[in-house]
């Protein structure tokens, strides 16, 4: 019989969160959800917890408390408040596998707990592993989890590595669709509005990552995502533009075969693969045609028109904890760039700074990531403070 999976879905109002949920709710006879965290869209919450009967949820904003327990009265619903919550609800008995779409350092914590109490995770938060992804892949291997990427570069990746040796691989070619501002001369990119760089020509996502995929920040993160889930070096890790979207990345082998995963850009499928894994949902949610797309195009990227590919490799070789610091300082920048209080060319001004004044670990302890992770945060604020 296939296996039986009970989830706990950490970020279920958001973009990854609502795909996940279609998918849980077509298949029922292979998932159950069984807890479901938000951090203040409380209404959308609650209408979660009655539609799936869930055990427990949890809220991150302590201001919605009192409400989602009002609307949730009539149920056994158990209502739980802030980041301890989540971490305990990743770790109940009932729970088989984490699904992380939080967004943010906020997803590292619950990463950790869950790996600890040996639960199967599917992993969308990709900060987890570009903030620490040392700690938390030794911690995977040391209690055999299995982290199941649902990136759709990676998941692309994983895809293509699929009965290959690890010793035959020569590169991975992560694609990447260069993001709402693709077409946008790079002397006009200081004035572009939030409202601009959120409109993404192929993805529709989270506002974070959509402005991280305008900055490519996103594809440097991705980079180092990669690094940690499939054990490479910065070297063997390559960057294309291909604006179609169609082939999700490619894995190129010593004998010169490339495999690529081609599909159209929908994130139900990689959700659906990271949580079948090893079997595959039986129907597309949007099907492909290859005649749909007859012209695939590839380029290289434009390296000064997007330095945080290149701040991104540099902090990866540096390691320690310069992708925690470079992680944080794009958190403080990206949300007070959606404020309208920073332009967006000031985010990589801003991670500039906190990698330059930030304190540097090179072999970090948790306490060491969340400490500096607050360090480049203040530093972050103070930057974008001085700038008015
Ligand atoms: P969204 O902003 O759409 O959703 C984030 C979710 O997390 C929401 O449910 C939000 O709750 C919740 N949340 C955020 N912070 C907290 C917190 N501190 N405590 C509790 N809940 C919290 O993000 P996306 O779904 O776009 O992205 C999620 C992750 O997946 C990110 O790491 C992103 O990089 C990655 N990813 C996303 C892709 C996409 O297509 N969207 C593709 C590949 C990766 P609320 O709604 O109440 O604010
Ligand atoms: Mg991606």
């Amino acid at each position: 019989m296939a296996q039986h999976y009970r989830i706990a879905l950490l970020g279920a109002t958001g973009s990854i969160g609502v795909q996940t949920l279609d998918i849980i709710r077509r298949m029922p006879e292979r998932f159950t959800l069984v807890a479901a965290v938000a951090q203040s869209r409380w209404q959308e919450l609650a209408k979660v917890a009655r539609e799936f009967g869930v055990r427990r949820v949890v809220i991150g904003d302590a201001r919605y408390e009192a409400v989602l327990r009002e609307a949730l009265a009539d149920t056994h619903v158990e209502v739980l408040v802030g980041s301890e919550a989540i971490e305990h609800v990743v770790s109940t008995e009932d729970v088989d596998m984490v699904v992380n779409a939080l967004v943010g350092y906020a997803g590292l914590h619950p990463t950790l707990r869950a790996i600890d109490c040996g639960k199967r995770i599917a992993l969308a938060n990709k900060e987890t592993l570009v903030v620490a992804g040392d700690i938390v892949m030794a911690a995977a291997r040391a209690k055999g989890v299995e982290i199941l990427p649902i990136d759709s570069e990676h998941s692309a990746i994983k895809q293509c590595l699929e009965g290959e040796k690890r010793e035959n691989v020569r590169n991975l070619i992560i694609t990447c669709s260069g993001g709402s501002l693709r077409d946008v001369p790079r002397e006009c990119l200081a004035d572009i509005t939030p409202h601009e760089a959120l409109q993404h020509p192929q993805w529709n996502m989270g506002a974070k990552i959509t402005i991280d995929s305008a900055t490519l920040v996103n594809k440097g993160f991705e980079v180092i995502e990669a690094r940690w889930l499939f054990d490479m070096s910065p070297e063997q890790i390559k960057v294309v533009i291909h604006p179609q979207a169609i082939v999700h990345s490619m894995v190129e082998f010593r004998d010169g075969a490339v495999k690529a995963q081609l599909g159209t850009a929908d994130m139900h499928t990689p959700i659906s693969y990271a949580l079948l894994y090893p079997d595959r949902a039986s129907e597309a949610n949007t099907p492909f045609s290859m005649l749909d797309y007859p012209m695939l195009t590839f380029s290289d990227v434009d390296r000064e028109k997007y330095p945080a590919l290149d701040i991104a490799y540099d902090c990866l070789h540096r390691g320690g904890t310069a992708p925690c610091t470079m992680n944080a300082a794009n958190e403080v920048a990206v949300a007070a760039f959606l404020a309208e209080q920073c332009r967006l060319t000031d985010i990589v001004a801003t991670i500039r700074h906190a990698l330059q004044h930030a304190t540097f670990v090179e072999r970090p302890t948790i306490e060491e990531y969340d400490r500096v992770d607050a360090e480049a945060r203040e530093l972050a604020r103070r930057f974008i403070e001085g700038l008015h």
